[in-house]
């Protein structure tokens, strides 16, 4: 971990104020941390993630799906505290003016009526997911995201936005092989991850993160269109593929 030459930022590339940052992010878990992977980072981007990070903590812990999951019960009273910081004012209260009547939808997108729930900015997650991408690729390839990659996110519960024969694809041909495979787990309950490279010269990869026991989310390393590398993830990925990770102690 303590190398001699300078280290460069896994989401910059800059080798200005090395700092060293936690992925997944650590306010996820209730103390004590279990042994998370850590990245270089420069001190600029450290500190950018920290609203994010919040704000992914707050969306996934409120989420009826994680109610009974010990790891999210375990940080609901440091997301209620962090929501009664005077500093924290200004994101509290736009997170409850979000808060409201909001229009239900079915799967296949017809109107069902309002309910009380809240608003998520998607900006917001898909910039942790990302984020969470870039530290996971260099702790598992020693090396960042080569330029010209793009990472690109979706919720598994956002799926339904997608065309009928994409989501068929990004479930029967992705999830659902790659959860058969063993997760690298941070801190039971709290956060695993499964992941594929399309090859082992390529940087071309599918990512599947799982907060808290339930909420899923697909991030993609690509090259070029996602939905071509897609195509090729799919017919790679193989349900009887005998991959064994160890998960760190
Ligand atoms: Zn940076």
């Amino acid at each position: 971990m303590n190398k001699l030459r300078p280290t460069k930022c896994v989401y910059c590339g800059s080798s200005a104020k090395s700092t060293r940052d936690h992925v997944p992010p650590k306010l996820l878990f209730a103390p004590p941390l279990p042994n998370l992977c850590t990245v270089p980072s420069c001190s600029d981007c450290n500190k950018s993630f920290q609203k994010d990070d919040e704000y992914l903590r707050l969306i996934l812990t409120m989420r009826k799906e994680s109610f009974d999951n010990l790891g999210a019960k375990a940080v609901l009273p440091s997301v209620l505290r962090s929501l009664q910081r005077p500093r924290q004012a200004r994101f509290t209260s736009s997170f409850f003016r979000q808060c409201g009547q909001i229009e239900m939808r079915s799967r296949g997108g017809l109107y069902l009526g309002n309910s009380p729930g809240y608003t998520v900015k998607w900006s917001r997650i898909e910039r942790a997911m990302a984020r969470i991408t870039r530290g996971l690729f260099y702790y598992e390839q020693k090396k960042p995201i080569p330029k010209g990659h793009q990472v690109v996110s979706w919720a598994e519960d956002n799926l339904y936005l997608l065309s009928n024969n994409l989501q068929t694809q990004l479930k029967q041909k992705l999830v659902l092989p790659l959860i058969k495979e063993t997760p690298t787990v941070f801190g039971e309950s709290v956060f695993r991850y499964w992941f594929k490279f399309l090859s082992e010269t390529e940087s071309n990869s599918v990512w599947l993160f799982e907060f808290y026991g339930r909420t899923r989310f697909i991030a993609f390393v690509a090259d070029r269109d996602p939905n071509r590398l897609l195509e090729r993830l799919g017919d790679k990925l193989n349900p009887s593929t005998d991959k064994e990770k160890p998960t760190p102690a």
